[in-house]
């Protein structure tokens, strides 16, 4: 393993350029924004009220029919994956991709419009050491569309593809080492490429009226058509090896692997990207414990058990680490592969209980010298983001955000497993005589 640090990246200042969306054809605006370290690439959405934001991470993989789209809630963003190709590719790791639409420009159908864009905003490094997964042992991902992706280890990111297209024309082979320059120069120009039949369709649908032969390739039959000649005489795999990049990009992680791609697509490559994400949950889960201090204000088993009526399977706090003011408080609950009504991961449901529990807790200890007792009513903005699975500490966080009166209080509540948070909601409460 190389043993210089490598420092995570943003980009040194806003840039942005104006294009068509490929799905709608209207004018979208694309701005870069530094970010700070941890940050990842965050996508948003400038276009809509409040402006959310969605994590550029696997979890919120919805579809990858023609292109990826990732969305959180009811916010999608489209057609992802060559501007995180760009990003990955030319090392950066934290940004944010502000757009005014629900799809990056077009371009040219390549990545190209991207890394002149990241060429603009300039790349610096930033004071943290970047996180990376190590490929330890084969992995591999089958798809029915006859797609098979191997990640072999290696200490550098290599991608050596195979593509082929319907009764094997268009075959071609591709094998380098993913640096910088080498994207910058041998993949980025590489352009979409769409067979007619597969096409045909959707324009007759109007479903791709950005569409056209200035932002893509078309195959029909043996002729390809295009607006300008091909940029490389193998594009094709190119761009394959283009769109791997951008999907693996959503693990979060530098890969230091060789990924081995035969008839690769955004399904498989998703679905690579999944099996990388699960493994590093796992390994995160099986990494030496942290030491959980016991504050002064701690409660153990016992004493959590004397506040809440709740008695395994169905108790989701192990035990209270402390309380911060009057209004804060952090609990800790280690999920068993015995826990109940397992599906491979702890269900949403009971992280929800968890967070109840905790505010509960916390409401006791601010009514324990009144006549009154908090109830759970109701949770709102609740998201889960990331799975929980045996072997997992949640640390669970409650926050006492508002009181109305003495009949009603909030709760921001988060649940956090290896620093990252896995679930939250705000937590309703309602306030009646014991
Ligand atoms: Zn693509």
């Amino acid at each position: 393993m190389p043993s210089t640090p490598e420092f995570q990246q943003t980009v040194g200042k806003v840039a942005g350029f104006t294009g068509t969306a490929l799905h709608t054809g209207e004018k979208v605006t694309l701005r870069l924004h530094p970010a700070p370290v941890d940050h990842g690439i965050k996508f948003k959405r400038k276009d809509l009220q409040d402006e959310p934001t969605i994590d550029a991470k696997i979890e919120n993989l919805k579809t990858v029919e023609r292109s990826t789209t990732i969305g959180e809630g009811s916010v999608r963003v489209h057609t992802v994956e060559h501007v995180l190709a760009a990003l990955s590719a030319m090392g950066v790791d934290n940004a944010i991709v502000e757009m005014d639409a629900n799809e990056p420009p077009i371009g040219d159908g390549s990545a190209q419009p991207y890394v002149d864009l990241i060429k603009k905003a300039g790349v610096t490094p930033q004071e943290e050491s970047r996180k990376f997964f190590d490929v330890r042992e084969p992995m591999h991902v089958e798809a029915k569309t006859g797609a098979l992706l191997v990640l072999l280890p290696d200490d550098k990111f290599r991608i050596s593809c195979t593509q082929a297209g319907p009764n094997n024309q268009f075959t071609q082979f591709l094998s380098l080492e993913l640096t910088p320059l080498i994207f910058e120069c041998e993949i980025a120009p590489a352009r979409t490429f769409v067979y007619y039949e597969d096409v045909e369709p959707l324009m007759d649908k109007n479903l791709i009226k950005g569409g056209s032969l200035e932002n893509a390739i078309v195959v029909r039959g043996e002729a390809v058509l295009s607006k300008e000649p091909l940029r490389f005489s193998d594009e094709f795999v190119r761009h394959k090896i283009l769109d791997i990049i951008g999907d693996l990009a959503l693990v979060g992680r530098r890969i230091r692997g060789h990924v081995v791609a035969v008839k690769p697509g955004h399904a498989a490559n998703a679905e690579l990207a999944r099996a990388l994400a699960r493994e590093q949950t796992r390994r995160s889960a099986m990494s030496a414990p942290r030491a959980i201090p016991i504050g002064d204000s701690g409660l153990d088993t016992g004493e959590v058990m004397k506040i809440l009526p709740h008695r395994y399977p169905f108790l989701m706090v192990d035990r209270v680490i402390g309380f911060e003011s009057e209004n804060k408080i952090t609990a800790v609950k280690s999920v068993t592969i015995n826990e109940p009504f397992f599906q491979g991961h702890l269900p949403g449901v009971m992280q929800v209980e968890a967070m109840a529990q905790v505010a509960s807790i916390l409401l006791f200890k601010l009514t324990k010298t009144s006549s009154r007792v908090g109830y759970f009513m109701s949770a709102d903005q609740v998201k889960f983001r990331k799975p929980v699975f045996p072997g997992d500490t949640i640390f669970i966080h409650a926050e006492l955000t508002r009181a109305r009166g003495n009949r009603m209080a909030k709760t921001k509540c988060y649940c956090v497993v290896n620093d990252a948070v896995v679930s939250e909601g705000e937590l309703m409460f309602t306030f009646l005589d014991k």
